[in-house]
């Protein structure tokens, strides 16, 4: 008797709300296929949240797959990984808020250094332990590396810095401008530039550091750039920018029908009226707009998955809701839809998503708002 009612007229908090799911398996399995291109250690960039993802989320399953290090952008993102009790170097490369060196070296957290103003601040700090840090060169990006002219100073000021056990020089990176091309000669510049960063690194009596230089597009397309280690982040969330390897989506965006209703041709939905109803039709409303995610700017061609098929996503995105236009189904209350989801099903997927709003799979995935529910599959 309950159960039948609750079939026939659910309740609000049957509901399923917005929620983004996290597929851990397919992440290991873009480590695997990261694995099979290379040989040498594989950081896992979980910068921004895991690219949406989940950091921690993200971060154990990449390990778990045969992920060496972990990458995020700065220590407090770090630190969050060690509070989860993951126990595997983290790399760190823009610190805005400064670096406390004695918290940074307690924790294990190390720390990239772009040029002897930083490498200065950091040296000026007492610390019972050595920070370990990473010399960050500029390899043609002119972005947070150390310029080329700087190089030889930045290194002779480490130097110094080890003999008095302040810190340790433990890595050399680089960044790669043109690698989504997966053109290897695009890259040889950059690959040419850290050699020589390598050699006088060592020339200057330092022990040969873990050299890296790769992210995902470098990881999938040019080997010549892997040295010691490569940097995967995109890719762990099945994002490739090169466009060379078909990778796993690791996420589903589903949210709850709350609102259907049949309407007569020629009404006008949404604010401005921007869209008018051709034929009479039903439809549906989803609680996710542009404050979750949802790009305001989409072609007509943006749709959603309900119940195995596609439907459009019509009129203006709202901040908390878009309108689904479903023709001759009258979709009931509490139906699932699905945003996005991996390759393969009748779902969008994120890189559908990121052709729609004209922009890249990156800020589809990163954009997914503090309101959306997060799930581990
Ligand atoms: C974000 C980032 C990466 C990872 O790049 P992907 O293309 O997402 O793999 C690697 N290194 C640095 C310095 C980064 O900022």
């Amino acid at each position: 008797m309950t159960s039948m009612l609750a079939v026939s007229q659910p309740r609000f908090v049957d509901l399923l709300p917005p929620t983004l799911q996290t597929i851990p398996e397919a992440i290991g399995k873009n480590v695997a296929l990261a694995r099979a291109r290379t040989r040498s250690q594989i950081m896992a960039v979980v910068k921004a949240d895991g690219y949406g993802h989940g950091a921690v989320t993200v971060a154990r399953a990449a390990i778990a797959a045969g992920a060496e290090w972990l990458g995020t952008t700065d220590i407090a993102e770090a630190s969050r990984l060690r509070a989860a009790g993951l126990t595997v170097p983290i790399l760190t490369w823009l610190n805005p808020s400064g670096v406390d060196v004695e918290a940074a070296a307690s924790s294990r957290i190390d720390v990239a250094v772009g040029s002897v103003d930083e490498l200065e601040a950091l040296l000026r700090q007492t610390s019972p332990t050595a920070l370990r840090v990473h010399l960050n060169m500029d390899t043609g990006m002119a972005r947070e590396g150390c310029p080329a002219h700087e190089w030889d100073a930045l290194i002779a000021r480490a130097r110094e810095g080890e003999r008095r056990g302040k810190v340790r020089l433990v890595g050399l990176m680089g960044h790669l401008p043109l690698a989504d091309l997966a053109d290897p000669a695009a890259n040889a510049p950059a690959v040419s530039r850290m050699r020589q960063a390598r050699t006088a690194v060592i020339a200057a009596g330092l022990d040969v550091p873990l050299t890296h230089l790769a992210a995902t597009s470098g990881t999938l397309t040019d080997p010549a750039t892997h040295f010691g280690m490569v940097r995967f982040g995109a890719g762990l969330v099945g994002i490739d920018p090169s466009g060379s390897t078909e990778l796993h989506g690791a996420s589903r965006l589903t949210a709850p029908i709350v609102h259907s209703a049949a309407v007569e041709a020629g009404t006008p939905v949404g604010y401005g009226g921007t869209y008018v109803t051709a034929h009479s039709t039903n439809l549906s409303i989803l609680p996710v707009g542009y404050a979750d995610g949802i790009p305001r700017e989409i072609s007509p061609e943006a749709s959603v998955e309900i119940r195995e098929r596609r439907y459009r996503v019509v009129a203006r995105v709202s901040m908390d809701q878009i309108v689904i236009d479903t023709g001759a189904e009258h979709v009931p209350l509490g139906t699932t839809a699905t945003v996005f989801g991996p390759e393969g099903g009748v779902a969008p997927t994120i890189r559908d998503w990121a052709r729609w709003a004209g922009t890249i799979p990156h800020t589809i995935v990163t954009g997914i708002g503090p309101r959306v529910r997060r799930t581990i599959a």
